[in-house]
């Protein structure tokens, strides 16, 4: 499944503007939005993306996002947190 289809199918099912989904996210109005993020948390029907508000990303990064993409990030964190 493409980003775009993702984005496009949680915004059909939820009722949002489903505009902004060959970028990637969800405007929800009053500057709030919610991004898609390639996922590897392993659940069975995870089809790879899921969708995230802007306050959840941090965790998303940590917990279940695919792992190269945690331990670039994990990395990153740990690297400013040296300095
Ligand atoms: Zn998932």
């Amino acid at each position: 499944m493409t980003r775009e289809e993702f984005v496009r199918g949680y915004a059909l099912r939820s009722g949002l503007d489903a505009s902004w989904s060959s970028l990637g996210f969800i405007d929800l109005g009053h500057g709030r939005v919610h991004v898609a993020l390639p996922c590897g948390c392993g659940e069975n029907d995870c089809v790879g993306w899921a969708m995230v508000s802007a306050e959840g990303v941090l965790g998303h990064l940590e917990l279940y996002a695919p792992e190269p993409l945690r331990t670039a990030y994990c990395d990153a964190i740990a690297r400013d947190q040296a300095e």
